[in-house]
């Protein structure tokens, strides 16, 4: 691996970061706040949030086994995912390389900060090969974007060439494990310390059935958190989804059981698919949905809008030709779609 000094943007380096109210201050001992221009009436949303998000973070170390200084906590996985690029990018000359076909963000946040994005296509099973995504690489690749399982595709990338890449590639490896409570493979989060140009995304937004409140996680070296931490917005945690995602950690076993029904309920839909007659395939799964390959995408997807049943219809993405990606819902849920699409015919 490159120095992080060599993959960290000059003026990031150089940067002297915004100092807030409660950067300055943060003991509990005082009780009269006249620091942060806040208004001393309508407690508790009158005050700033804590910035590093101290007590949240505390209770995350409980569950993902992981100290405090190597956990980055933001809105949604999305701001991680810009802010990989505005920290270690530098725009109209640095380039990433990804997987083709995988979640959209990557590229839109590259084209937002003028990061050249190299795609490179997964094989018939929609596995990659490490080679392939190093012969893409060039000198000014500072990073390459892995997501296992993968969006839309579902599967799990394989272990052993994700290590061959953490292995090899010089730049930072960025793997997002947004769905990996929903597969049986170990998360790499247990490797962190094997990889220090390994950085892993998760979120609130999948298992933990908390997409509304907006938290993603990065877990990387305390030297790859710090800058992240330097360039983000000083309160972009609010206390809302800070009191939230505490009271969340704390009721693991719901979100463990919540996890097994989904799996179940992933079997049964998909084992379902395979024998309608409008569907040709259904693509192995290690997530909270799936990939179907069908008669007519365009049509189907019309046929369940106007039936009140919303799937997402990901024909027009690279080998997902004729597909529809289908999430996991309630039992319920699942057999309104299932009783539709019998009712569909071929
Ligand atoms: N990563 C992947 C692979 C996703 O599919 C999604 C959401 N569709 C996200 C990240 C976004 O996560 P968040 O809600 O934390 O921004």
């Amino acid at each position: 691996m490159k120095s992080l000094k060599e993959l960290t943007r000059p003026n990031i380096i150089a940067l002297k970061p915004y100092s807030s109210a409660r950067d300055e201050y943060n003991g509990a001992a005082a009780s009269v706040f006249l620091d942060a221009n806040e208004n001393p009436y309508n407690l508790p949303h009158n005050r700033y949030p804590d910035p590093m998000q101290r007590d949240l973070k505390a209770e995350l170390t409980k569950i993902k086994k992981v100290s405090t200084e190597h956990i980055f906590l933001g809105n949604g996985s999305d701001e991680a995912i810009d802010l990989v690029y505005r920290a270690f990018c530098e725009p109209g000359r640095d380039n990433v390389v990804a997987i083709d076909p995988t979640y959209g963000m990557y590229q839109v946040c590259a084209d937002v900060n003028d990061v050249e994005y190299r795609k490179v296509l997964l094989d018939d099973v929609y596995q990659f090969s490490a080679d392939k995504l190093l012969a893409a690489a060039d000198e000014q690749t500072k990073l390459i974007f892995l997501c296992s399982p993968n969006n839309p595709t579902g599967n799990d990338l394989l272990r052993s060439e994700i290590e061959k890449l953490l292995n090899t590639f010089d730049g930072l490896v960025i793997l997002d494990e947004a769905y990996n409570d929903f597969s049986e493979s170990p998360s790499f989060l247990e490797e962190l310390d094997k990889y220090p140009n390994l950085i892993v995304f998760q979120t609130f937004s999948k298992a933990w059935g908390c997409a509304a409140i907006r938290l993603g996680m990065a877990f990387a070296s305390a030297e790859i958190i710090t800058i992240l931490s330097k360039i983000k917005y000083p309160y972009n945690v609010n206390q809302l989804t800070q009191e939230q995602a505490i009271s969340m950690l704390q009721k693991y076993d719901e979100i463990e059981r919540w996890v097994k029904i989904l799996k179940e309920e992933r079997t049964r839909l998909m084992a379902t698919f395979v024998a309608l007659p409008c569907v040709q395939h259904v693509f192995r799964s290690d997530a909270n949905f799936f990939l179907a390959r069908v008669s007519d995408a365009g049509a189907i997807y019309n046929y369940l809008v106007a039936k009140g049943i919303i799937v997402r219809n990901r024909s027009s993405i690279s080998l997902c030709g004729s597909c529809l990606r289908v999430t996991v819902g309630t039992p319920e849920e699942n057999e309104q779609l299932l009783k539709a699409l019998q009712a569909y015919g071929k």
